[in-house]
């Protein structure tokens, strides 16, 4: 069984919750499909501890925290220089530094195993497209990029968790919410993009941390809680990471 994770975005407490719920489960693998850092509090911390999964894939503010950052609203962009300010700091360890630089520079945009795609945003943009829920209306998007799937795609990026199908005569995209589908879908003979939600941010009105279990073709949601309180205390202490950052966690907005 795999466990899948995405967009922690330096929230710690999240990602401690998330990995000891995982290690509650038959994990025998932990894929991360990228933004590990950017928003929060704890980049270096949640770099070290998604060095141990077994696939790691680089986000949106990974890769605008090591190069320039394009296309991030003022806050994200602040939040990205406090972070790369982070990574560089001088009084790191030099050997655990450097690693973490390499680590994040090695990653890749996108991933393929026996018919799965992992990628950060979508099939046809790996790093940077949205895929939202009300995107099944936008029908020339969602033919482009389901024709670039082969079967399954496992996606992150909007932080709102949950599973597309194609189109099939009769009928329309469909979007369904881990709710709506009781926390478990099963993959069929249908094309289907899961996103698989986010860590340490999510923002599908519920604020527990989320992440999947992919056991065969079986996905289960999985969300969990944390010590919130303590993450936006941090976030708080930090002048260059605004205190929205931290608000929105508690209405999962
Ligand atoms: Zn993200």
């Amino acid at each position: 069984m795999k466990a899948i994770i995405s967009d922690i975005h330096s929230n710690l407490e999240a990602l401690q919750a998330v990995l000891a719920d995982i290690q509650r489960h038959d994990v025998t693998e932990i894929y991360c499909l990228g933004d590990i850092v950017g928003y929060g509090p704890n980049p270096r911390e949640c770099v070290d501890l998604v060095m141990k999964c077994n696939m790691v894939l680089l986000g949106n503010h990974d890769q605008g925290a090591m190069f320039d950052p394009e296309g991030f609203n003022a806050p994200a962009e602040r939040a990205i220089f406090w972070t790369r300010d982070q990574l560089e700091a001088p009084s790191e360890n030099l050997e655990r530094k450097q690693g973490r630089w390499e680590f994040l520079a090695e990653r890749p945009r996108n991933f393929k195993e026996n018919g799965m795609l992992f990628v950060h945003g979508s099939a046809r943009n790996p790093l940077n497209e949205y895929v939202f829920p009300e995107d099944i209306y936008n029908q020339r998007k969602m033919e482009r990029i389901f024709a670039l799937v082969e079967r399954y795609c496992f996606q992150g990026h909007t932080h709102v968790p949950g599973i597309f199908t194609e189109q099939v005569p009769e009928d329309l995209y469909q979007f369904s919410s881990p709710e709506e589908l009781d926390y478990a879908h099963t993959l069929d003979e249908r094309k289907t993009l899961c996103n698989v939600g986010s860590v340490g941010q999510p923002r599908d009105g519920d604020w527990h941390a989320c992440y999947i279990l992919l056991d065969g073709n079986t996905i289960r949601y999985r969300r969990v809680e944390y010590d919130i309180e303590t993450t936006i205390r941090k976030i708080y202490a930090i002048p260059e990471l605004e205190n929205f950052l931290g608000d929105r966690l508690r209405d999962g907005r």
